[in-house]
């Protein structure tokens, strides 16, 4: 019946125990296909914020030649109406962001009358403060002075103009130019101005520099600064701008030269390129820039394991928890189960318990009743079984009263003070036949001074009798028991030896709880109902006292029952030792 419940148990954990891993198995693999699905969107997300970079770049980079250069009124450079100039531009001051200096240049008109009858000399504007600026505001050797904010610079002047002649018998619109000029790298855009009538006839001049210092620090410092916390959901994401060198000229926070996630190359040049055909046969040499993108924290792996990682403690955090769930009940279940096993064994036990001496005191009495037994030794032995049956039965029957007053949780210990010995001694008087017939040794030693303690004297004369009766009954052949009472650290003890079968260490604290008999108990069939060391673990402990067992399988046990003594101003009779 046990085991088949068992079983049952032991099934219902397995396939709970199975499901669940099954469960966690299954979670697992999500996480597995979560993290490729989530690096793949990471990667995505670099790849697309690396294109849509450039095609922003691209676009800002070809503005100032149609939203700048274009919106310049030509006959305003004929005329050198530096007023009309100059306010043209200071109403565009965001292209001042990409491109450094604004030039303009043109011839003096031959018709028309010009009162220095001289060239004009090449002009710089610029809206922010310009190193070309400081290079060299010398005073116009022409006569011309720089006003509305236009300044000299000749050395420069004299370089762009050189390029311009070279440039302009190719008849073309535009020109691209990478130079170098006192250190710095521009680049530069030359728009040239014709003669209506005469395409030959080159009149004028106007164009840009772009310096790549004011780049970095204006315009890609903003563009990677943007981009950063582009997407709340994404991870802080880190941008570059390398150089056609591979040197990275801005980044928005760690460096991408070594590991990066995406990248995607733009024109560094500041034309359309779709419309660089039109320049042909002038051929611009275009250096290509790169965006790289990457995220702040580092790699996609680690960032994708790190996300991850929360989740799989989660998953294992649940799995921990259902298992510790499933055990714990299972483990109630085999309890109650075996509990309510136990209780339908102890039944059938105490009703054969209760049968077997009944039966006997029936016999003895009928046979002594019809008088065929007349010896008086006989007699005598018979009306010894009759007693012995019936003091084992009231026994039993009050150990069963007590544990069901106990378990209704209604038994009520009337304290009074007692002497120890003398309720040790009512209790032994109960064993004198048992052991008067020669059946076993009783030793007992008692202190010779009084152990007062607060107790039910009922209740602890059937504590003692519970223990020596298992004394006695868990022993094979010679029976020796010995009782012993001394007083220790303000406490009574009282010791129960025997040299029984003994208690294997699994079972020593088993014993003491309800129902619960020993596997050799029970292969002795040895009669028992469980409950008398349950009955003593409860009254001791109702005591403010403690019982415990020290037991060697085929040696022996003993049984201690401590309880504490009643204090006296003299404490004589604490630390008695105990006397024969
Ligand atoms: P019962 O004796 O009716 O079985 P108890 O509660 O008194 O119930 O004891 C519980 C179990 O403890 C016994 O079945 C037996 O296995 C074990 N036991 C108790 N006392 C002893 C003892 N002195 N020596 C060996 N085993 C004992």
């Amino acid at each position: 019946m046990l085991s088949r419940h068992i079983r049952l148990v032991g099934l219902v954990l397995t396939l709970t125990g199975v499901s669940f891993a099954a469960l966690l198995g299954l979670g697992w693999r999500s996480l597995d296909r979560f993290e490729v699905a989530f690096a793949r969107a990471l990667r995505q997300a670099c790849v697309y914020i690396a294109q849509e970079a450039t095609q922003q770049i691209q676009r800002d980079f070809k503005s100032p030649v149609f939203n700048l250069l274009e919106q310049v009124d030509h006959p305003a450079i004929k005329n050198f109406d530096l007023p009309k100039i100059a306010e043209t531009l200071r109403n565009r001051p965001q292209h001042f962001l990409l491109i450094d200096t604004f030039f303009v240049w043109s011839l003096v008109p031959e018709k028309e009358s010009d009162p220095l009858k001289t060239e004009r000399p090449l002009l710089f504007y610029s809206v922010l403060p310009s190193p070309i600026h400081r290079v060299g505001d010398q005073a116009p050797a022409s006569g011309y002075v720089a006003s509305n904010g236009f300044f000299l610079n000749p050395s420069l002047a004299a370089v762009l103009q050189e390029e311009a002649r070279r440039f302009a018998p190719l008849r073309k619109n535009f020109a691209l130019r990478y130079l170098t000029f006192d250190t710095n790298t521009y680049l530069v855009v030359y728009h040239f101005l014709y003669d209506e009538e005469d395409r030959r006839l080159l009149w004028g001049l106007e164009g840009f520099l772009v310096d790549e210092k004011r780049l970095r620090e204006g315009y890609f410092a903003e563009v990677v600064a943007a981009w950063k916390h582009h997407d709340a959901q994404l991870p802080e994401l880190a941008m570059s701008i390398l150089d056609s060198e591979g040197r990275e000229i801005s980044r928005s926070g760690r460096s991408l030269l070594e590991r990066y996630e995406a990248e995607a190359p733009f024109a560094f040049i500041f034309f359309d390129t779709d419309l660089l055909e039109s320049l042909s046969p002038f051929q611009p040499e275009v250096r290509y820039w790169t965006v790289r993108t990457g995220y702040e924290a580092g790699d996609i792996d680690a960032l994708v394991q790190r996300e991850s990682r929360q989740q799989r403690w989660a998953w294992v955090l649940v799995g921990v928890i259902a298992a510790i769930g499933v055990t714990l009940t299972a483990t109630s279940t085999a309890r109650e189960m075996r509990l309510g096993n136990m209780k339908s064994e102890f039944v059938a036990s105490v009703s054969h318990d209760l049968k077997t001496p009944l039966a006997k005191i029936q016999l003895y009495a009928e046979t002594l009743e019809s008088g065929r037994v007349t010896a008086p030794d006989k007699v005598e032995g018979y009306y010894r079984v009759i007693s012995t049956q019936a003091r084992k039965l009231a026994h039993l029957i009050s150990e069963l009263l007590d544990f069901s007053r106990i378990e209704a949780g209604v038994r009520r210990y009337p304290l009074q003070e007692v002497d120890l010995r003398a309720v040790l001694r009512a209790a032994i008087e109960t064993f004198d036949q048992e052991f008067a017939a020669g059946r076993g040794t009783l030793e007992i030693a008692l202190p010779d001074i009084e152990v007062p303690v607060l107790a039910d004297p009922e209740a602890f004369e059937q504590v003692f009798e519970n223990l020596i009766s298992n004394a006695v009954k868990y022993s094979r052949g010679e029976r020796f028991v010995s009782v012993t009472l001394s007083t220790t650290d303000g406490q009574a003890l009282v010791e129960v030896t025997d040299c029984g079968i003994g208690i294997p260490r699994r079972e020593q604290r088993k014993v003491f709880g309800k129902f619960y008999r020993g596997a050799e108990a029970v292969d002795m069939a040895v009669t028992g109902s469980g409950i008398g060391l349950a009955i003593v673990d409860n009254v001791a402990r109702a005591h403010g006292g403690t019982v415990s067992v020290t037991s060697v399988p085929g040696q022996g046990s003993t049984f201690r029952v401590a309880l504490p003594l009643v204090r006296r101003s003299t404490q004589a009779q604490d630390e008695a030792d105990p006397v024969d």
